[in-house]
C-alpha cells in the first residue's frame, strides 16, 4: 500500500505544503499514529530518533488552531533548548501555508525578558522546557487554560531528567478534555504512569523503525 501523505484528512494547503517540502511518504511511525493522531484521540508514539516524530505531532498542533484566536492552543514540551528549538523550526514550516501562525519558544536558559514579550503579544502553539513554561505559569506570565493539544516530546529523556511532577503541574493547566500526545525513542515505567494519571485510554504504538 501507497504510504503517500494524500490519504490523511489534511487541508490541500498543507498537501501541497508537505510536497514542497519534499515529505511524499508518510515515515513509519507517522503512518502508524497520524491516522488516530488526526483524529483525535491519545497516543503514546515511540519510534527511535531520526524516525519523523515531529511530524506525527506537527501535523496536528497546526490542523487544530483558530487563527484567529490569539491564544495558546497547543503545547510541546521537551527535554532541553537546543530540542525545543528544532521542534519549533521544524512547526514553522509545516506552518508556512498559514500566513498568521504564532509560536513562541520558552526555554530555560534563555532570557525571560523577551519572553515575557513574546507572551504579551499572544501567540497559537507554545514549545518550551518543563522548568521554564512552570516558572511562567507561576509568575502569571502564561495560561495555558485553552490548550486543547499537549505533547510529550522525547518523553523518556524528559521523564528521565527529573521533570516528572513539572510534567504534571503543567498538564493540569490544561483543558481538562485535551487531546495529549507523547512521542518516545523508549517506553519505561515513568511513562506508564503519565499514561494512566495524565492520559485518556491512549492508543500505544510500539517499535515501529
Ligand atoms: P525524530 O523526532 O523521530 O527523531 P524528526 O522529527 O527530527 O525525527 O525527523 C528527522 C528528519 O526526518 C528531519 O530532518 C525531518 O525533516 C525528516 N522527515 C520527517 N518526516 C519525513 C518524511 N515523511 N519524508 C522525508 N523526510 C522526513
Ligand atoms: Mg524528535
Amino acid at each position: 500500500m501507497s504510504h503517500s501523505f494524500k490519504q490523511l484528512p489534511l487541508p490541500a494547503a498543507q498537501q501541497d505544503n508537505l510536497t514542497e517540502l519534499g515529505y511524499f511518504d508518510m515515515t513509519d511511525i507517522q503512518q502508524a499514529s497520524l491516522p488516530d493522531v488526526l483524529s483525535g484521540k491519545d497516543v503514546i508514539g515511540q519510534a527511535k530518533t531520526g524516525s519523523g516524530k515531529t511530524v506525527a505531532f506537527g501535523l496536528r498542533l497546526i490542523d487544530c488552531l483558530h487563527v484567529k484566536f490569539f491564544a495558546p492552543q497547543a503545547l510541546v514540551l521537551c527535554p532541553t533548548r537546543e530540542l525545543a528549538g528544532q521542534v519549533a523550526n521544524a512547526l514553522r514550516k509545516l506552518a508556512r501555508y498559514q500566513q498568521n501562525i504564532k509560536i513562541i519558544t520558552l526555554s530555560g536558559g534563555m532570557p525571560l525578558g523577551p519572553q515575557f514579550a513574546s507572551l504579551e503579544k499572544g501567540g497559537h502553539i507554545i514549545v518550551g522546557t518543563p522548568g521554564r513554561v512552570k516558572d511562567l505559569i507561576q509568575k502569571g506570565k502564561l495560561d495555558l487554560s485553552e490548550v486543547k493539544v499537549s505533547v510529550l516530546d522525547e518523553a523518556d529523556r524528559m521523564l528521565e531528567m527529573g521533570f516528572h511532577e513539572d510534567v504534571e503541574m503543567i498538564l493540569n493547566e490544561c483543558k481538562p478534555d485535551r487531546q495529549s500526545l507523547l512521542f518516545s525513542a523508549t517506553f519505561n515505567a515513568e511513562i506508564e504512569k503519565i499514561a494512566q494519571t495524565m492520559m485518556i485510554d491512549p492508543v500505544w504504538i510500539k517499535g515501529t523503525q
